[in-house]
């Protein structure tokens, strides 16, 4: 039993080091055959028909912006209640972040608070399934069709999810899904993201801007000659990476079943307001927050009996980078008010049993 807890972590185990050590021995570190094996098992777990691993999610939000011919002049909308990398692959290509509030129960973008942003400005939508519970993807569906627009899920929280009966990053409702493999999220690469999509025509955008705008087809593929036809970047996952995420992938429904297990001890356990999961969700839970009265309070306390709590998340529009738009705090009051409360405990598949009743244990000393 550990005496210090953080509120995520990643889950290694021998077969994962394995996988990299013998990546580590081969040909290739980069541009081989893992990351391609990688993208295909993605492919595989979804049911999308492309995907393309990137150095991160920030990197796949960016190309995936881009690949979205998001540019300067028009408009995104996000939620506020996210990591900045949703609303700032927005400012990257030069358009503007666009915020609709939340619904408190999920922490999740409310579809009927989009419709009340949309501008004939808007091209791009960019739900973030928050904790791991999918968005209303069918309703946002339904108002990208009506209104033209482009949709990018930001599944940094989503992976081994499902929504309807169908697995976030399946692009069933949407244009391209966005993983992050950091080692808080449910599987890592250290670093590390893919991008899912169903369209042919985004993959080859999104594979080119990962690598320096670089083209090489017909009479080129015989020769040492390429063409860069737009400007791209190295956005690239190394293949000792993706052998780790192959090695991560393989355990992520049982990291899934142990992650619902601590959350229904925690919701039995406690009893303390938490998150709703709707009817249409089957979530991989990434986070549990709950919602405390003295939220500083209960974290300075929590501090000093070992337990590294985090809060998810400041709401982006206060931030002063986003100053500029014009946002300032009250625009977005659900938003506010559940970052007023919200504190993000232990959540990740290694914790045991004991764990769990000494975590428990401390919160209740707290409350
Ligand atoms: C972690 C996270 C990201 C960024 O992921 P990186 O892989 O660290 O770039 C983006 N969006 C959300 C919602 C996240 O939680």
């Amino acid at each position: 039993m550990r005496t210090n807890y953080g509120y995520g972590r990643q889950c290694l185990d021998e077969d994962d080091v394995a996988a990299v050590v013998d990546v580590l021995k081969s040909d290739f570190l980069t541009c081989g055959p893992k990351v391609k094996e990688f993208e295909q098992a993605i492919c595989c777990y979804t049911g999308a028909k492309y995907c393309v691993a990137v150095s991160n999610a920030t990197a796949g939000l960016h190309i995936a912006a881009l690949a979205s011919g998001l540019q300067k002049g028009e408009e995104a909308i996000t939620s506020p209640n996210t990591f900045l990398s949703s609303a700032n692959c927005i400012c990257f290509v030069g358009a503007k972040p666009v915020f609709a509030d939340i619904d408190a129960e999920t922490g999740n973008i409310d579809a009927k608070e989009i419709e009340k942003h949309i501008t004939p400005k808007t091209k791009v939508l960019v739900p973030v399934h928050f904790a791991g519970q999918s968005c209303d993807m069918r309703e946002i569906a339904r108002i990208a069709k009506k209104h033209n627009l482009v949709v990018i899920e930001d599944a940094a929280h989503g992976i081994g999810s499902d929504y309807c009966g169908t697995k976030v990053g399946s692009c069933a409702y949407s244009d391209m899904t966005v993983f992050s493999f950091h080692p808080v999220k449910t599987i890592t690469t250290g670093e590390g993201g893919a991008v899912t999509t169903n369209s042919k025509e985004l993959y080859d955008r999104l594979c080119a801007f990962r690598a320096h705008g670089v083209h090489k087809d017909g009479a080129m593929l015989n020769t040492w000659e390429y063409e860069m036809r737009e400007l791209g970047f190295n956005y690239r996952m190394t293949d000792f990476q993706a052998a780790l995420g192959l090695s991560q992938l393989k355990k992520l429904e049982k990291f899934k079943a142990r992650r619902r297990q601590i959350v229904d001890f925690y919701n039995k356990e406690l009893k303390l307001p938490h998150l709703i999961e709707k009817d249409f969700s089957n979530a991989c839970f990434h986070l549990y927050p709950i919602f405390v009265d003295n939220r500083r309070d209960f974290y300075f306390k929590a501090r000093d009996k070992g337990l590294n709590l985090q809060v998810h998340y400041i709401p982006v529009h206060t931030q002063p980078y986003y100053r500029q738009f014009g946002y300032k705090k009250g625009d977005y009051p659900n938003a506010e008010n559940y970052y007023e409360h919200c504190i993000s405990l232990p959540l990740y598949p290694s914790l045991t049993d004991d764990d769990l009743v000494e975590i428990v244990k401390r919160i209740k000393e707290i409350l």
